[in-house]
């Protein structure tokens, strides 16, 4: 189920200033305080009031919530958008028969579903930043009826089978005598209307599919996994409510030379072993280019430099990550009869003569003859 808006639920524009924002959150609070409000379903409206003034009350947060909407790593990000199922008429009947007392009016204003749309993007588009635009199909209202499903010109009519109610008594006979259930009426599937002509672009639905083209401004630092909302670009609303928002859950490619977790980058760089051993000066790649790095005489396989600055800049503005290049010797595996000899020498050199495991039986006889 869908989360409220945080606005909505203090009853506040998106605009409203910290004043307005606390003012609501006075009001809303006392309304709803368990020592007060005996309903049902009151503590779970405080706790609904509490949470989103906790986070509107909070200048960074807001705008975290105002970019991100709410962040919810449980849902299930399986690609393409699954709330383009929350369409129809089950979404309707579970806020309209969920629970006694959050019976609503099957037309009023209904905010439209929120949609996920999952967005692969490439590692350096997540690190930078682009404004990019995604094609995405999704339900609009329909132009020819404005919604309302009926053919332009033509009324919608009371529903005579629940008489505009909504919904019908279903008297059923049990064991334990006769029991009345209140269901949907399906005949105007809840609405308490129908539609007599219904209009031709749309069948009657209200809504058309159409594949529209947003712009989507991939955040400079955005993980893999993370989302952004983009306000008003989910489903349409219902009966002239407004429209829902758009989740961007970002996929983010891996690199060939970089790997990236949280806001440091990890490099891996091959050092000959003679470039180990005695030290030097390299050029290494980070994502904002070319930096020198020294590299001490006797550095080890597995030994980390950090160079400080040089990794992410943080999606939410707490500063920028550091690049870790990690060593790897490369130990060498051809080798010339005269880099052989060399070796050899440096091993007898340090006392610590090798038997040489490559080295044909062949090879061992000619040194044998050779007296080596
Ligand atoms: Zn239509
Ligand atoms: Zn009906």
């Amino acid at each position: 189920m869908n989360k409220r808006d945080y606005y909505e639920v203090l009853g506040v524009s998106k605009t409203a200033s910290k004043e307005e924002i606390k003012k609501a959150y006075r009001k809303l609070s006392k309304q709803f305080h368990p020592d007060i409000n005996k309903e049902a379903d009151a503590t779970e409206k405080f706790q609904e009031v509490k949470e989103a003034y906790e986070v509107l009350s909070d200048e960074q947060k807001r705008a975290q919530y105002d970019q991100f909407g709410h962040q919810d790593p449980n849902q299930g990000f399986g690609g393409g958008f699954s709330g383009a199922e929350g369409f129809g008429f089950d979404d309707i009947f579970s806020t309209f028969f969920g629970g006694g007392s959050r019976r609503r009016d099957p037309n009023a204003p209904r905010k439209g579903e929120d949609l996920q749309y999952s967005m692969t993007i490439d590692f350096m588009d997540a690190v930078f930043g682009k404004e990019a635009e995604v094609e995405l199909p999704k339900e609009e209202t329909c132009d020819t009826c404005a919604g309302s499903g009926a053919k332009p010109g033509t009324k919608k009519k009371t529903c005579p089978h629940c008489e505009g109610a909504g919904q019908l008594n279903v008297t059923q006979d049990t064991p334990f005598g006769r029991m009345v259930n209140r269901r949907a009426c399906h005949h105007c599937e809840g609405t308490g209307q129908i539609i007599e002509e219904k209009c031709q672009t749309c069948k009657g639905a209200g809504k058309v599919r159409k594949v529209k083209k947003i712009k989507v401004t991939i955040p400079a630092g955005v993980d893999d996994g993370q989302q952004l909302r983009v306000t008003g670009q989910g489903g349409p609303g219902h009966n002239g409510g407004p429209s829902g928002d758009l989740y961007v859950v970002f996929r983010v490619k891996p690199h060939k030379e970089f790997e990236r977790e949280g806001d440091d980058i990890y490099l891996e760089l091959s050092l000959t072993y003679p470039q180990a051993a005695l030290g030097d000066e390299l050029e290494v790649p980070t994502v904002h280019g070319k930096v020198k790095l020294k590299i001490p005489a006797g550095t080890q396989s597995g030994a980390r430099f950090r160079l400080k600055g040089k990794g992410v800049k943080n999606v939410h503005g707490y500063g920028t990550g550091d690049q870790h290049v990690v060593i790897r010797v490369k130990t060498p595996t051809k080798l010339s009869e005269k880099q052989r000899q060399l070796l050899r020498e440096f091993a007898e050199i340090s006392g610590d003569i090798p038997e040489e495991q490559g080295s044909s039986l062949f090879d061992k006889i000619k040194r044998t003859i050779k007296g080596d």
